[in-house]
């Protein structure tokens, strides 16, 4: 896992677009919070999601942090 869902967290909390890439990690923005699949700045994979995108993509696992697979992986959405 790349993506501190701290910092996911501190970015919708703060209102600062920032948008993260899943691939590489590197922060990206300003995003919507809603945007999905842009291009990143560092890696240029399509691979940007908004942070409120993001948390809401993860939201089921850490309200359910003892469904059984525990993935880091599967936290996130594959992208090609
Ligand atoms: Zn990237």
């Amino acid at each position: 896992m790349i993506i501190d869902p701290n910092e996911v967290i501190e970015a919708v909390a703060g209102d600062t677009l920032a948008g993260f890439c899943i691939k590489c990690g590197a922060e990206n923005g300003p995003v919507e919070p809603d945007a999905r699949k842009y291009r990143c700045e560092a890696c240029g994979k399509m691979a940007v999601f908004g942070a409120q995108e993001l948390l809401f993509m993860c939201q089921w696992r850490t309200e359910n942090p003892d469904s059984g697979s525990s993935s880091d992986e599967s936290m996130w959405p594959s992208i090609g």
